[in-house]
């Protein structure tokens, strides 16, 4: 069966383009008492990029914090906090930060229409109504979660997007200029995030024409972006981004995704930094990208943390490799059909042990 997959119907990029984002707002903007709610990413509190959000009377602008990654009962306290705000649904819903606000803006998009909670949708195609119209502003390149039809949340039971077509953005705003003042650790694990979506798309068993076009284009811009220098480095990156999502959109992730899953199941490690903590142990799965990826993190003068699962417990271990090979479709795209075969329950032990 091929998938019939939306994409985001609305793009606008090039330096400096958020300025036009009262005008792209405008269109939408209904009668007197309608509001807009601005879901921006606390780092930005009092700083220049707050002072240039097109804010109208009875807009409503909220502060994330995204320390710890979207939670479902996250998701449920904004979508009561908007509900109190006003008793009529907004016009709209606008992301501005990295993977982690903009998933929250997509959550709660889809959450102000579809009753209960957030956890009650992790999953696939379980969403019954259409979202409030949502935009997503990147201000941190790499996840895809621009593109992508899924918004990654970590439930009571469960780590899992609520993957929908409405999940989609309706409009997202690319503007390379919100990347500057990214801590670089961070632009590092984030666009290794994307480095990484491109080898497992590349090198998986599900790999099509449609793929493999987005793919190659994007591990080309990576490679332009980690290890040459451009003064457009920023531009690069979020192509390389949008592109990365599209890859794996029509095909899938792969061994290191579903590794780092469990790691950030048990530890909470954050997705960027644990892709590439993960990535940095797939040798044998990815060879020439795990060779590459070291030669990024060297040009970089990137130190990985180590020895993090030193501590854990026989069953912590057991939860982490139970949760990683839960995740059969990212294994199958790495190693076919027969990959319980390749990956059993041992190896996966065995290398979550040298982390
Ligand atoms: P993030 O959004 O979690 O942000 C990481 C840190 O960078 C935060 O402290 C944030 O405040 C800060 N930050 C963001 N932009 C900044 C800027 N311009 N200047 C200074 N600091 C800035 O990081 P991320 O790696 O973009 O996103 C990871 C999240 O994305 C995870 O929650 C993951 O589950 C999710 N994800 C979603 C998808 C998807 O398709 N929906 C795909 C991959 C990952
Ligand atoms: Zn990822």
């Amino acid at each position: 069966m091929y998938r019939n997959f939306s994409v985001v119907p609305k793009v606008m990029f090039g330096r400096g383009c958020f300025n036009q984002l009262d005008e792209v707002l405008q269109e939408r903007r209904g009668s007197n008492n309608s509001y807009m709610v601005f879901i921006l990413d606390d780092v930005f509190q009092d700083r220049a990029l707050e002072n240039r959000i097109p804010l109208r009377d009875n807009d409503y602008l909220l502060h994330v914090n995204v320390d710890v990654e979207p939670k479902t009962s996250y998701i449920d306290e904004l979508v009561g906090r908007i509900n109190n705000f006003s008793p009529v649904l907004p016009d709209g819903i606008i992301g501005i930060g990295g993977g982690s606000t903009m998933d929250i803006a997509k959550a709660v998009s889809l959450m102000l229409t579809n009753e209960g909670s957030a956890a009650d949708y992790q999953g696939w195609d379980l969403i019954k109504n259409p979202a409030v119209y949502h935009v997503g502003i990147p201000t941190l390149s790499g996840t895809g979660a621009e593109v992508s039809r899924t918004t990654v949340l970590t439930g009571p039971e469960k780590k899992l997007g609520i993957n929908s077509d409405y999940t989609l953005f309706d409009q997202m705003i690319l503007d390379p200029e919100l990347l500057v003042g990214v801590p670089k650790d961070q632009w590092f694990y984030t666009g290794m995030d994307c480095y990484i979506h491109d080898v497992e798309s590349l090198h998986g068993t599900y790999l099509n024409e449609f793929s493999r076009a987005y793919g190659e284009k994007s591990i080309d811009l990576c490679r332009q972006v980690f290890l040459e220098d451009h003064e457009e480095h920023d531009d690069k990156l979020m192509m390389a981004s949008l592109f990365g999502g599209m890859s794996i959109a029509y095909s899938q992730v792969g061994a290191c995704h579903a590794l780092s899953y469990g790691l950030s199941f048990v530890l909470g490690t954050h997705h960027g930094i644990g892709c590439c903590i993960t990535f940095d142990y797939l040798d044998e799965v990815y060879p020439t990208g795990v060779e590459e990826f070291r030669k990024m993190m060297e040009k970089h003068g990137i130190e990985l943390p180590r020895n993090l699962t030193g501590n854990l417990s026989e069953q912590q271990f057991d939860t982490m490799v139970k949760v990683a090979l839960g995740l059969a479709p990212l294994w199958e795209n790495c190693f076919g059909k027969d990959w319980q075969k390749i990956m059993t329950y041992d190896r996966a032990m065995e290398l979550y042990k040298r982390m």
